[in-house]
């Protein structure tokens, strides 16, 4: 009874916690398949660690000295295990999430790129273990009728979604009246408009309470991280976004919450530690002991809750107008955020302006009422070309 894995972005922060989760379950979990952008000695680490069937890796360019990485290691030379296939391209990691004795595929990727390979994993009917919320973002609608027609569960890594789900257990028949999505608010909750127009990304990836990426770390600095939140709680629990109220909750304890129509609140609490909602996601609808951190209620004392400031975070606002207008316009969102967090961190844009971009490429951008997926590629293509423009004239 091992599962079988797939982690796309297996060099990532939730590859890698995923692993771990691996690594301290070897009776239940197995890795079939490994997948990375570019990092390709951690690759390779992992691949000595885990010997998969397959190893890929997304940049192309890098498919030589990957194989001659991999060939080098004593552990394929010396014992009788047998070198992994070495698959590489955006192609091939479409294709290997398809494989047969793959049981569940760990959808990590950072942003759009993830978009493809969770279709293909849904339609192969793999049970999706999903962090990229960007897929939903972009997609959603086409993603959650593609999971119906394959029967292919979706289960959300991302804490927010994964406190829901859990306070969603048993529930089945009953409505939802409100769902509370907690945000930490990040590193400049406390600042001025004046202070935040000349912070940094350095600034921003200094003291998350959450272990993540680059790009999720502005993400959340700016509450872009949010405004996807609350699409991806839209999609994965069929809510309207008027139905989901996002809180400012700096202690990231209540990892969010569910309210019903009788009134009741049922909320997730735990510390901050991604492996958690990583090996929920994967044991579902058991609970696995672990040794991760547990919150400590009485060094904590006090949870405190507040309302987001729409004013020095218009990227939340951005979001949910997005959603209202539907159509192709939250795709728009996502390809306008991932030009403009890039160009924040390449510091070719100021903290402030990339709200700015992203405002000017939804007001640009053609609208598409009822997209398909070749509509979502052109949109995704158009959307970076306006918002590079907009980069470029700042
Ligand atoms: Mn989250």
């Amino acid at each position: 009874m091992v599962k079988q894995l797939c982690i796309l972005g297996s060099t990532g922060s939730i590859g890698t916690q995923t692993l771990d989760v691996v690594r301290a379950n070897p009776d239940r979990y197995a890795v079939y398949a490994l997948c990375a952008h570019r990092s390709i000695d951690l690759l390779v680490a992992q691949a000595r660690e885990f010997h998969p069937e397959v190893v890929c890796i997304a940049d192309e360019s890098l498919y030589e000295e990957l194989k001659e990485k991999l060939s080098n290691l004593q552990i394929f030379q010396s014992s009788n295990l047998p070198m992994p296939k070495i698959w590489a391209g955006a192609d091939a990691v479409a294709q290997v999430v398809t494989m047969p004795s793959i049981d569940i595929v760990v959808a990590a990727m950072v942003g759009y790129a993830g978009l493809r390979p969770t279709i293909e994993a849904i339609k192969a009917g793999k049970t999706i273990a999903l962090a990229n919320k960007e897929t939903l973002v972009v997609a959603g609608e086409i993603i959650c009728d593609l999971a119906m027609t394959h029967h292919a569960p979706i289960l959300p890594v991302d804490s927010e979604h994964s406190a829901i789900f859990q306070s969603l257990v048993g529930e089945d028949r009953n409505e939802i009246e409100k769902i509370l999505l907690t945000a930490s608010g990040g590193p400049f909750r406390t600042y001025t408009l004046e202070q935040m127009k000349t912070v940094t990304a350095a600034d921003a990836l200094k003291h998350p309470n959450w272990d993540m990426g680059a790009k999720i770390t502005i993400d959340s600095a700016s509450m872009m991280n949010k405004g996807f939140e609350v699409i991806e709680a839209k999609w994965l629990f069929g809510v309207p976004v008027e139905k989901i109220q996002v809180l400012v909750h700096p202690q990231s304890i209540v990892h969010s919450a569910v309210q019903f129509t009788d009134g009741a609140i049922k909320a997730q609490l735990g510390a901050p530690d991604m492996r958690l909602p990583i090996q929920y996601a994967l044991s579902f609808p058991e609970r696995l002991k672990s040794d991760f951190p547990r919150a400590d209620l009485f060094a904590i004392k006090d949870l405190t809750f507040e309302e987001p400031d729409l004013n020095r975070f218009p990227n939340l606002g951005l979001a949910y107008d997005a959603t209202r207008r539907g159509g192709n316009i939250p795709c728009v969102l996502n390809a306008a955020n991932e030009v403009a967090n890039l160009a924040f961190r390449e510091g070719r844009c100021a903290f402030l302006q990339m709200s700015d971009i992203i405002a000017s490429t939804m007001a640009k951008a053609p609208f598409i009422a009822k997209p398909t997926y070749e509509d979502y590629v052109a949109t995704d293509a158009e959307a970076r070309r306006i918002a590079e423009e907009m980069v470029n004239s700042k």
